[in-house]
């Protein structure tokens, strides 16, 4: 995921892919052309060395290579303590916010082997455990990958590592009660809370995202709610209250992170060749931020 707080991610390419977003990846056959190793953001991880088709394949569905744009070390950000972020690369959502344009696409990523990636994140078990802190998968969007994803989460519970994934919950059908068991915390970013904000928002359906919200809800897994204030698009009065009452109904959520949109990735999609719909659209005022935070509030939901 690649909202508004998570503008970080290094610059690696784009090009045509399209999905529709029913809750169920159809990957576009472009999807699983071997990528082409970049190495961008990569940060001291070998790209996978290259692999005939069916190798990388057979790879790709054992969960023992993904792809990965890029990660780095945060504090304070996507979760408790001090964090590795790896994101991961490809989405099915079409953003108009979006501030990763370059995590967008599976096949522009770096392929990566599993145990090169968790070699790196074992690197920093003392700076996890020191701060409460650990991994996140994000992206791009990590149930893109479900079987990658699933073996890391395997992988950093045997190295008792706390995880965390950060996900729109739109391919919320890809995270198996397994995977969940091996989550700690999920991210749920829930863009808006009528269908048809939704979709201009993310080209996108919000009921799987419902869905999946549901089911942590009544695993009773922990969870925090982004939510991006944009002008114009997000935020009307109603569709603030909307999503409030969906969250509200869910008492597994710790606390819900409303953010106001800013224009930090413009030059990005400029880069990259790609419209951007929010050329003109000003960052909300503070005032409005935290008028749309005292919704959350007055529904009793932890805001900041
Ligand atoms: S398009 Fe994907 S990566 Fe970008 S903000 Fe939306 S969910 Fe996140």
């Amino acid at each position: 995921m690649s909202d508004v707080t998570s503008g970080r991610a290094s610059l690696a390419g784009s090009s045509g892919y399209s999905e529709g977003s029913t809750g169920e990846y159809r990957p576009d056959p472009l999807e699983y052309e071997v990528p082409r190793a970049q190495g961008a953001g990569l940060n001291g991880i070998a790209p996978a060395p290259h692999m005939e088709r069916a190798e990388h394949f057979q790879a790709v569905r054992e969960g023992r290579l993904g792809s990965v744009h890029s990660w780095e070390l945060v504090t304070a950000m996507d979760g408790p303590g001090t964090r590795a972020t790896v994101f991961f690369s490809g989405c099915p959502l079409r953003c108009v916010y979006c501030h990763n344009p370059d995590t967008l696409y599976m096949r522009k990523g770096t392929p990566v082997l599993l145990e090169d990636l968790m070699d790196r994140l074992r690197r920093y078990k003392t700076i996890f455990k020191v701060t409460d802190g650990g991994v996140t998968f994000s992206g791009g969007e990590p149930l893109m990958q479900p079987a990658f994803l699933a073996n890391l989460l395997r992988a950093c519970k045997e190295e008792g590592i706390h995880t965390t994934i950060d996900t729109s919950g739109n391919l919320g059908v890809n995270c198996s009660d397994e995977m969940l068991a091996d989550i700690d915390l999920v991210l749920l970013d829930v863009k808006a809370g009528d269908q048809q904000t939704y979709f201009k928002t993310t080209k996108a359906q919000l009921e799987p995202t419902i869905a999946f919200g549901d089911r942590l809800a009544q695993l009773g897994k922990r969870v925090w709610v982004r939510f991006v204030l944009v002008p114009g698009l997000t935020d009307k009065k109603e569709n603030i209250e909307t999503v409030a009452d969906i969250v509200a109904r869910w008492p597994n959520v710790e606390r819900v992170e409303v953010l106001p949109f800013h224009q930090m990735a413009r030059d990005k999609w400029d880069v990259l060749g790609m419209e951007y719909e929010l050329e003109d659209v000003e960052p909300p005022t503070p005032e409005k931020t935290e008028a749309a935070r005292e919704v959350f509030r007055s529904r009793g939901i932890e805001t900041h």
